[in-house]
C-alpha cells in the first residue's frame, strides 16, 4: 500500500485511534493487528465513508478518503460519523479526533491556537514523540505552542489541572494535534481468541455474556433454543433483536434457533421430574456442542451467575459440565444481578431482554427444582432417550437466521422491535453440516 503522503496543511480532521492490550503482545502482534484492521474496515464501511487506514506504532490514524471532495464542514462530519462508529470495535481503548498536520513546529502552533479558539480558563499542552527525530523535544514543543496559545488567546496556564487539553502528538509521517477523546470498548480484536458458540435465553445475561467474551476475542455464535411448536415464536424475536443489537460488536452475527418443545416434553416423559431443569440444559449444552462442530467453534458460552437461579448451584453447575467436553464459559458467573443489568442497560440490550416472551425454559417446570443434582440420574434419565443422537438431530435441524441487510443492523440499537411483520426475521436456512465426523461427546 502506498505511505500516505505528508499532511497538506493544519486543517485535515482524522480519526487516531488507540489500542488496548493489543500493543502488549509479541510476535504475533501483526497478525492481531491484522484481525483489527479488518474488523475496523468492515465496521467503518456501514457508515458509507470512504476510509484510508494506518496502522502506525500502537496507533491506527483513520483517513476520510475523500475528505477533500466534501470540503469544511462536511469532512470533520464525516471523520465524526467514523469516531462514532469505531468506539464500539474491541481492541481500540480510545478515540481521538484530531488535526493531522505537517511536521513543523509552525503547523503544530497553528493547529494547537485553532483548536483553543474560544476556550476559557486554563490549559495545559501534552506533547509526545513517537519519531524522536523531530527537531525539537516534547518539552521545547510544550514551550512553544504554549506561549503562543497564551499571547493569541490569553488562556491561563495550568499543568496539573487545566480546562483544556492539547494533545501533540509527533509520529513518523505526520503530527496529530488534539483536545480530547473519547473511550472506547476496549477489550481484545474479535477473532483474536477463536470462536464460540453463545447459548442465548432472551434473557438478560446471556446477551452480556456474550459480549463480554467478544470483548476477549471471541467471535460468537448464537444458538436460541424456542419452546415451540409448544409455545409461539415471540422468543425467537427476542433473540433476533439481540442478536441485531449485539452484531455492533463483532458484524457477521449468525444466529441459530432450535425448536425445543417436542425434545423437553420427551425429557418429561422420562421421568425427569425434579431433575428437567437441568436435564433440559444438559441437551442444550449438547446440542450446542453439536453445533460448534459443525462451525469449528471450540467452546460454549453461557450466562450463569452463580447462585441466581435453581439450576445454577455449584452441584448443578457441575453437573452441566459434565454435559460436553467442551469448555463452557460463563464470564458472569460472580456478577451480582444489579451488575448484569446496568452491564445490559449499557450496551443497549436490556430493553429487549425485558419485553415479555414465553421462555422455553418455563414450560413444564417441575414443581421444586432439584438444586443438587447427581450425575447418575441425570445419566439415567439421558440413557432413556438416546441423547446424544438426540442432540446430533437438533443441532442439524436448527434454522439459521441471517441478517439480511447489515447496513440497517445498527440504526435502531435502543429500538424495541414492534410485535407484527418488521419484528419477523429474515427466513431460516439450513445449517452446514459438519465438516468431518467427530466421536459424541
Ligand atoms: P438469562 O437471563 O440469560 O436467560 P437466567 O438467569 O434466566 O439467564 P437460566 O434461565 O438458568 O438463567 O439460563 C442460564 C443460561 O442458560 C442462560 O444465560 C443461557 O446461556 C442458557 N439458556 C437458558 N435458556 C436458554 C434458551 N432458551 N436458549 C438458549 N440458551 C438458554
Ligand atoms: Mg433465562
Amino acid at each position: 500500500m502506498p505511505q500516505s503522503p505528508d499532511p497538506r496543511g493544519p486543517d485535515e480532521p482524522c480519526v487516531l485511534l488507540k489500542l488496548g492490550e493489543i500493543v502488549l503482545k509479541g510476535r504475533n502482534r501483526q497478525q492481531f493487528e491484522r484481525i483489527l484492521q479488518g474488523n475496523i474496515r468492515a465496521a467503518v464501511r456501514e457508515t458509507g465513508v470512504p476510509v484510508e487506514l494506518r496502522q502506525r506504532e500502537g496507533v491506527i490514524l483513520l483517513r476520510v478518503a475523500d475528505g477533500e471532495q466534501r470540503g469544511e464542514p462536511g469532512w470533520a462530519q464525516a471523520a465524526g460519523q467514523i469516531a462514532e462508529r469505531v468506539r464500539d470495535v474491541p481492541g481500540i481503548i480510545r478515540v481521538c479526533q484530531p488535526l493531522r498536520v505537517a511536521k513543523t513546529p509552525e503547523a503544530v502552533t497553528a493547529a494547537a491556537v485553532a483548536l483553543t479558539k474560544g476556550r476559557t480558563g486554563t490549559f495545559a499542552i501534552r506533547a509526545r514523540r513517537r519519531d524522536k527525530r523531530f527537531g525539537l523535544t516534547s518539552a521545547q514543543l510544550n514551550v512553544l505552542v504554549g506561549r503562543e496559545i497564551v499571547e493569541v488567546h490569553g488562556l491561563g496556564v495550568n499543568l496539573s489541572r487545566p480546562d483544556t487539553e492539547v494533545f501533540i502528538e509527533v509520529d513518523q509521517h505526520e503530527v496529530f494535534v488534539f483536545t480530547e477523546g473519547v473511550d472506547a470498548v476496549g477489550g481484545l480484536p474479535v477473532g483474536m481468541s477463536g470462536r464460540g458458540v453463545a447459548l442465548m435465553s432472551g434473557g438478560i445475561d446471556s446477551p452480556v455474556a456474550a459480549y463480554r467474551m467478544m470483548r476477549r476475542g471471541l467471535r460468537c455464535f448464537f444458538l436460541h433454543f424456542s419452546g415451540m411448536p409448544l409455545t409461539g415464536p415471540e422468543s425467537i424475536y427476542k433473540a433476533y433483536a439481540l442478536v441485531r443489537g449485539l452484531d455492533r460488536y463483532q458484524g457477521g452475527s449468525r444466529l441459530f434457533v432450535v425448536p425445543f418443545g417436542k425434545a423437553q416434553q420427551a425429557l418429561a416423559s422420562s421421568g425427569a421430574d425434579r431433575l428437567l431443569i437441568v436435564a433440559q440444559r444438559r441437551l442444550m449444552l449438547k446440542t450446542g456442542a453439536a453445533l460448534a462442530r459443525r462451525l469449528s467453534a471450540t467452546a460454549l458460552i453461557t450466562g450463569d451467575s452463580l447462585g441466581q437461579v435453581a439450576s445454577q448451584t455449584l452441584a448443578n453447575i457441575t453437573a452441566l459440565d459434565d454435559a460436553t467436553k467442551l469448555p463452557i464459559l460463563r464470564p458472569l458467573i460472580g456478577w451480582d444481578k444489579s451488575e448484569i443489568m446496568a452491564e445490559a442497560r449499557r450496551i443497549h440490550t436490556l430493553a429487549i431482554s425485558e419485553l415479555p416472551d414465553q421462555d422455553c425454559c418455563t414450560l413444564l417446570t417441575p414443581r421444586r427444582v432439584e438444586t443438587r443434582a447427581r450425575l447418575d440420574d441425570l445419566r439415567r434419565i439421558e440413557g432413556r432417550l438416546d441423547v446424544e443422537d438426540l442432540a446430533d438431530t437438533l443441532a442439524a435441524n436448527a434454522q439459521e437466521y441471517r441478517q439480511e441487510n447489515p447496513k440497517n443492523l445498527y440504526s435502531e440499537r435502543a429500538v424495541v422491535p414492534a410485535p407484527g411483520p418488521r419484528s419477523v426475521p429474515p427466513g431460516p436456512r439450513p445449517v452446514p453440516p459438519a465438516r468431518a465426523p467427530h466421536p459424541a461427546v
